[in-house]
């Protein structure tokens, strides 16, 4: 039997808090009462550092939902806005020391704001339906629009549109939107890995095989294709057995974390279908967003009894690329030449949702010794948090002028990060501000450094 129940609400001795009807109402009481309105958060909220109010910090935040569970606050369009603005990039997490549950939390609130519909708006609608409902539901669908985007740069037909300054005609946000499209790219990760891949060259007496599952991701497939390949070769160098389904679902973390709990559950169970998780050693991701909710299947489909046990045995097996190459020991060849200088800009969900910081950077400075600097403030908010670039373009350009001026600082050629949303976000900003530095995924420059070994060989 399948459920929609807000999980926590259902887990056995859970007690609702009193006087709310909703789904933060729902939410085991203990939850809420986690905060011990200590502050230790505050400094590290960027959107509590951009105002200073205490509406939009952790704390506050907790506060207001907390009032709405016991029925002491309405949801209201100020609460939905206040839970929007908040780009759910988890620094609070890191910082608290009472291990305040701030996911469950906010995604609860989140998906109470849509249920409640106090944001309800009919381009607002349609724009969800369209995206989260229409296209991140159908991969297929979603590589369309990558070859659309590709063919829009390949043929010319973007450029002449910038030549002839057509976009002045597009009203101010439209404007934006254009300015940030992706490129595309011209294959996808189903024409660039095979099903299954094995080593080539193993020694007799090698250990077994490891046999992983590669997740393709939906933005990393259809605009980054090629560091889905560059993983796969790392996994190979690792002597893993990569197992890369042609066609793969979205993961449902977009839909998660804006309120849409039905379809997250929906697309984790076509996951659950597709994969098994008792045939892999290991389920690797290498998008630090996706990676984040991927690993919480057991929690979202806590409700669901034909799905629970094997989301939980799922969740078991999950691993960012950097964190199963440090557990099983693999070490980087050096890469032959890092011009310039390279740095690591942490994604918010890989390193405060998936407490992944150590080994993307004990992997990059193996690889590229002294040429490898470290990023001030490499653990804020670049800006992006999913789609917050396109809700919050002004916020969003505030952090990422913040996160240059960093990278200016370093004085890097190229900046590393394991996460699609920051990547590009990056790519962005490299352009807006003129700097001349590449974005690249740890997994492509540990790539390089491999085929440069082989080539030696
Ligand atoms: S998730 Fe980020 S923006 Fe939201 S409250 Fe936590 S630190 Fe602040
Ligand atoms: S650090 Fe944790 S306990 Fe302290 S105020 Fe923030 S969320 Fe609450």
């Amino acid at each position: 039997m399948t459920s929609d129940r807000n999980p926590s609400a259902a887990d056995a001795g859970a007690r609702a808090a009193p006087g709310h009807a909703g789904l933060l109402g729902a939410l085991d009481f203990s939850v809420l009462q986690q905060c011990m309105h200590c502050g230790m958060c505050l400094p590290t909220c960027p959107t509590y550092a951009a105002t200073k109010l205490e509406r939009h910090s952790p704390r506050g935040r907790i506060t207001l939902m907390r009032e709405i569970a016991e029925g002491r606050l309405e949801v209201s369009a100020a609460f939905g806005d206040e839970m929007y603005y908040c780009l759910g990039c988890l620094a609070c997490v890191t910082a608290c020391p009472a291990g305040v549950d701030y996911p469950t939390l906010f995604e609860t609130a989140r998906a109470e704001v849509e249920e409640r519909g106090v944001l309800a708006a009919p381009k607002r609608d349609f724009i969800r339906r369209a995206v989260l409902r229409g296209l991140f539901t159908r991969p297929r669908l979603l590589r369309l629009v990558g070859r659309l985007l590709w063919l829009w740069r390949a043929s010319g037909a973007r450029w002449v549109f910038r030549s002839l300054r057509l976009n002045r005609l597009l009203p101010a946000y439209w404007r934006g939107l254009e300015a940030q499209a992706p490129d595309g790219r011209a294959r996808f990760s189903h024409q660039l890995i095979a099903p299954v891949e094995r080593p080539a060259h193993r020694p007799a007496a090698a250990a077994p095989l490891r046999r992983v599952a590669l997740l393709t991701g939906c933005v990393q497939d259809i605009l980054l294709a090629e560091i889905n390949r560059d993983t796969a070769d790392v996994l190979l160098a690792a002597d893993c057995e990569v197992h890369t389904p042609p066609v793969q679902p979205c993961c449902g973390s977009l839909h998660a974390h804006n309120g849409d709990l039905a379809t997250a559950r929906q697309l984790a169970r076509r996951q659950l279908d597709l994969f098994d998780p008792a045939q892999f050693d290991a389920i690797i991701s290498n998008a630090g967003g996706c990676g984040s909710h991927l690993r919480h299947y057991g929690k979202l489909l806590a409700t669901d009894a034909a799905y629970r046990d094997r989301a939980h045995q799922w969740d078991a097996k999950v691993r960012d690329v950097h964190e199963w190459l440090v557990e099983i020991g693999w070490k980087p060849p050096p890469l032959p030449a890092a011009p310039g200088g390279v740095t690591y800009h942490d994604s918010c969900h890989l390193c405060h949702g998936q407490h992944v910081a150590a080994q993307p950077r004990a992997l990059l400075q193996a690889a590229c010794g002294p040429a490898y600097r470290e990023l001030g403030e490499a653990a804020w908010c670049c800006g992006s948090a999913g789609i917050y670039n396109l809700t919050h373009p002004a916020t969003s350009a505030d952090l990422l002028r913040r996160k240059m001026g960093h990278v200016r600082a370093t004085g890097a050629a190229t900046v590393a990060t394991g996460n699609p949303g920051c990547h590009l976000q990056l790519q962005h900003g490299a352009r807006q501000h003129g700097l001349d530095v590449r974005v690249e995924h740890p997994v492509s420059l540990l790539a390089r450094a491999v085929r440069a070994a082989a080539a030696q060989r």
